[in-house]
């Protein structure tokens, strides 16, 4: 690869890769990319590691990053120990009041301050909210309530992140939020990370999950879709190609797109920096959605 004797290869590639990089530096800086962190990626210890890593250079090169976060399997652990059993319905967990209190305890409490600090060993500045701070989420039940205290969002009000990002800090939001009367309620992250990122009016909306991405048969990775316009995604949800925890995944990105998001990522999170590979590569490696459909390269 190297012509010069005096160049390894691998110092040639990790240049050429670096100056490969500089148009996407140059196109995000400053922009806003919310980044819904979940699965593989949170609970295996090389993953994390590598997200964090991620992040932070996302950061570093003048990005600005933020992150939504749900529970992964710490709140069933806890859940466990209390001896209080986990319900779903339609993938949703089904939350009294009893289930909330372990809920808002072990997201805002134990797993964002796992993230904050993970991302500030290496280097970020990370910081740590739930919906509640600020006003930046309100919360009403989801549905027709009968899943307790699940909720949907109400609002955004992201006037509180704003002198954050702008002093250079990285927020790390839990996905719990007060309703009207300030009762806390459990959001779907993906939902959190889909208004908060139409509020924001980001440049992005990156979905990290333990798949490939919207897939045309589910047990097939090479059935990825790697892009897919307003109208496909919608197609696809009412066909049944897209269904359980892949709906509320691909509604939100339909709805961020719908207010202004400019493009929408569903991005296998088993696969080491999946997030910079989607980021800072024309081919990505995930599903892209956007408003207006252009093939990948
Ligand atoms: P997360 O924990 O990241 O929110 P979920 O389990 O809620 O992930 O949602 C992802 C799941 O959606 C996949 O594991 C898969 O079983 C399911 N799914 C349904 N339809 C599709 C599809 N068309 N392509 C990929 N995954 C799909
Ligand atoms: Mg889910």
């Amino acid at each position: 690869m190297s012509s010069d004797p005096l160049i390894s290869d691998a110092d040639a590639q990790r240049v050429a890769v670096l100056s490969e990089a500089l148009p996407y530096i140059q196109r995000f800086a400053g922009r806003r990319v919310v980044v819904k962190y979940g699965g593989a990626a949170m609970v295996r210890e090389d993953l994390r590691e590598a997200v964090f890593r991620d992040l932070a250079l996302l950061a570093c090169v003048g990005v600005q990053p933020l992150v939504v976060h749900g529970g992964g399997p710490e709140i069933n652990q806890w859940l466990g120990k209390l001896a209080i059993e986990p319900r779903f319905h339609d993938g949703l967990r089904v939350t009294d009041a009893a289930t909330m209190d372990v809920v808002e305890m072990v997201l805002v409490g134990r797993v964002n301050k796992q993230i904050v600090t993970g991302l500030n060993q290496v280097g970020a500045r990370a910081v740590g909210l739930s919906g509640c701070d600020g006003g930046l989420v309100r919360a009403r039940p989801f549905g027709d309530g009968s899943l307790g205290l699940v909720g949907d969002v109400a609002g955004v009000d992201p006037s509180v992140l704003e002198p954050l990002l702008e002093a250079g800090y990285l927020p790390v939001i839990s996905s719990v939020a007060p309703d009207g009367e300030g009762r806390a309620h459990n959001i779907n992250a993906d939902t959190v990370a889909g208004e908060l990122a139409a509020a924001l009016q980001a440049e992005k909306l990156v979905l990290l999950t333990d798949t490939p991405g919207i897939l045309r048969e589910r047990q097939d990775p090479a059935s990825l879709f790697r892009h897919l316009g307003l109208s496909e995604a919608r197609q696809l949800i009412a066909d049944g190609v897209v269904a359980g925890g892949m709906t509320p995944k691909t509604e939100c990105c339909i709805r961020a797109l719908a207010q202004g998001v400019r493009a929408a990522h569903i991005v296998d999170g088993r696969v080491p920096h999946s997030l910079l590979l989607e980021v800072f590569t024309d081919g990505g490696i995930g599903t892209m959605l956007s408003g207006s459909p252009q093939p990948r390269s």
